[in-house]
């Protein structure tokens, strides 16, 4: 199954092409509101499993994130051991877990604001929380997942490292630079939800391509070991970390500019396209 938000409202997403609103065709039992859904994951899987209506014709570009504010935005820094080697750290024993507070999410395309020239990609597995999470064994873990979407954690490079520690919070939390879907594909969607191909292109040349078993972390580890320390409750998201290939690590360092198209995708999941425009772009467009 595969979720969308469509102008705000949650639309079911069928193989041929087309959505169909949840609120419509479930005579408003469950929606319009996305992060909603989430909240009643169990009750809305029962009633989307059985439901056999379909889908009218829709353009992907209108899309919007699939999550687009949850209550909980938990990033994890470092969790793979080639981008670990790349920002000469050592490997981690505790997963690395940051807030990348909800207000920067926004949409699957079209176009990011740079707040600064060294702004940088990182292509990401996103984990979206379907029940509330507490100590839970790694053999459950997955059951905890209502799905998985792309994310895109677009992070300021001058600013993470400004003021003599890491700040990621402040780095990655600009408005728009959490770029999430462009649907939430349910785990029973996907062959293998521990192996997935991640990619992430910049104008055409691929910057990134990893995939999630290389993880050091891997997905069930890693929300075990979270939920040992917070609750985790429906519609949060996490940010599973980015593999090797960021600018900030090439050498001289490559940030991105203004005109510049960036491609995340993820096999079986989904691809997202965004371009890099600068504020005074997004004034004009806003008058
Ligand atoms: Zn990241």
């Amino acid at each position: 199954m595969r979720i969308g938000n469509r102008d705000g409202r949650a639309v079911l997403v069928d193989p041929q092409g087309g959505a169909a609103d949840v609120d419509r065709a479930s005579g408003g039992r469950f929606g319009p509101d996305p992060q909603s859904l989430l909240e009643q994951w169990d009750d809305f899987r029962h009633w989307a499993d059985s439901w056999t209506g379909s889908g009218e014709p829709y353009d992907e570009a209108s899309l919007l994130a699939p999550v687009p504010m949850p209550r909980q935005s938990i990033g994890i820094g470092r969790n793979y051991r080639a981008h670990a080697a790349e920002v000469g750290s050592e490997l981690p024993t505790l997963p690395m877990a940051f807030g990348k507070f909800s207000t920067c999410v926004g949409p699957p395309s079209g176009d990011v604001v740079l707040y600064s020239e060294h702004v940088d990609w990182e292509v990401e597995l996103v984990l979206v929380i379907g029940a509330e999470t507490w100590q839970v064994d790694e053999s459950h873990a997955w059951q905890h997942v209502a799905g998985v979407t792309v994310g895109q954690d677009i992070s300021d490079r001058q600013v993470q490292f400004s003021g003599g520690i890491n700040q990621l919070a402040l780095a990655k939390s600009f408005p728009g630079y959490g770029r999430l879907g462009p649907t939430l594909v349910t785990v029973d969607e996907l062959d293998d939800p521990d192996s997935l191909e991640l990619r992430c292109e910049l104008n055409g040349e691929t910057v990134q391509h990893a995939k999630t078993s290389d993880l050091i972390f891997a997905v069930p580890e890693l929300i075990s070991r979270l939920s040992h320390h917070f609750r985790l409750l429906a519609g949060d998201v996490i940010w599973t970390g980015t593999p090797s290939g960021i600018g900030m690590a090439r050498t001289p360092p490559r940030y991105l500019r203004v005109g510049d198209d960036l491609a995340s995708s993820i096999e079986g999941v989904g691809a997202m396209h965004h371009t890099f425009v600068d504020e005074s772009t997004t004034r004009e467009d806003h008058r």
